[in-house]
């Protein structure tokens, strides 16, 4: 079986030019346990079309793990320490490819070329209606049908001096799954030595597209169980609200005295049962107050029983926070553990849903000669 591993003393050798790696190799000591930083390859089999897929297993200096395959650059697993330094999963995710393939709501995954929804699959731009897969009801959602999410990137694994890190390419057709331009997309993730996971997408395009990625890792920061005791609380003073399909309605309305208000620390729980619909649960675009136009801390969620919080910084305008409402309990996950609506939260950094057919949301369209580029940190500390 294939597998190389990346340490920082290879790396030394293998990139002797760069002149981080001409330091020792960086071996920490916790809890007894000598963690070195590291980056492991290994096969994950075989996606639909037949292209084999690899799976990476990033190590930091403080032992944190985060293991990312290159079908649909997916982040599959990340172990955070708690309050007591104990590692733990903080996110959900299979074992295998074939269950993501088969299962996956979007675990982890890279999300494009355009997150969320687009409404009736359509948009015009420039004078022209294109059409879109509608993969969700009667809208389009997360790309369509193969979205960013199902396709193999090509991967290059390098340690950076902030922590190993992955680059992920896809170079995606004129017309891919109905939208213009040949697109040419690279998300760099980082597992960095300040236990975060960076993530920096930069794009081009030959022609004008909308476009809007993120990742779509569902969040548990317990590992078990549900997370409507996770304290939320959000940069956002407003939010978008949607149509019975989940599309903005346009308005931009305060948070203010409703359900939606996270700019005090509240429990995700403590007023999800006044949001009405079904499934029922927070599925919303939140107004970052930043409105995109610097990079600022987001978003910070806290479970009080393991004391782990997480921090979203973020350079977008928005954030879907999605309560893990459409999770019914009809497939098991990694290590066969049911997961159940409201099993986990998503806080995905991003444009609002539905801009392409809203002009007075912010912009999502890349034109020839512009470069996309895009970061987000998800920060993992304890309280
Ligand atoms: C959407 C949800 C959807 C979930 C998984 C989120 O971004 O807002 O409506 O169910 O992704 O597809």
């Amino acid at each position: 079986m294939r597998s190389l591993v990346y340490s920082v003393a290879a790396a030394a050798v293998v990139f002797a030019a760069v002149p981080a790696f001409a330091r020792p190799p960086r071996i920490a000591v916790h809890g007894g346990v000598i963690s070195r930083e590291s980056i492991q390859r290994s096969p994950f089999g075989k996606a639909p079309d037949g292209a084999g897929v690899d799976l990476f297993t990033l190590t930091n200096r403080h032992g944190m793990v985060m293991k990312m395959m290159t079908y649909g650059a997916t982040i599959t697993e990340i172990k955070a320490p708690d309050r007591s330094g104990k590692m733990g999963d903080v996110i959900l995710g299979f074992d295998t490819l074939p269950e993501y393939v088969k299962n996956s709501p979007y675990f982890g995954a890279t999300i494009g070329r355009y997150g969320n929804r687009i409404a009736g699959g359509k948009f015009t731009l420039n004078g022209k209606t294109y059409h879109l897969a509608k993969n969700n009801g009667p809208n389009s959602l997360h790309g369509g049908k193969k979205g960013f999410d199902k396709v193999v990137w090509k991967a290059t694994p390098r340690m950076s001096s902030a922590g190993p890190s992955i680059r992920f390419y896809y170079l995606s057709r004129n017309g891919e799954e109905g939208f213009p331009g040949t697109l040419r997309t690279t998300v760099i993730y980082t597992l960095t030595n300040d236990n975060a996971v960076r993530i920096e997408y930069s794009a081009t395009t030959d022609r004008a597209t909308p476009f809007n990625l993120t990742n779509h890792s569902y969040f548990n920061l317990a590992g078990k169980g549900l997370i409507l005791d996770h304290v939320l609380w959000l940069a956002a003073h407003h939010y978008t609200p949607v149509d019975a399909t989940l599309i903005p309605t346009g308005v931009i309305a305060p948070v203010k005295g409703t359900p939606f208000d996270f700019t005090t620390p509240t429990k995700i729980g403590a007023r999800i049962d006044e949001l009405k619909g079904n499934p029922g649960g927070y599925d919303h675009n939140f107004v970052l107050d930043s409105h995109g136009r610097r990079f600022s801390l987001a978003a910070t969620a806290f479970d009080p029983s393991t004391g782990r919080v997480l921090s979203v910084y973020t350079d977008q305008p928005g954030v879907q926070f999605y309560s893990g409402n459409f999770l019914d309990g009809s497939f098991a996950g990694r290590g066969g553990q049911v997961y159940h609506k409201h099993s986990a939260f998503c806080l995905e950094t991003q444009h609002f849903p539905d801009s392409p057919n809203h002009p007075n949301f912010p912009s999502t369209i890349l034109r020839p000669g512009q470069r996309y580029h895009t970061i987000t940190v998800y920060h993992f500390g304890v309280r």
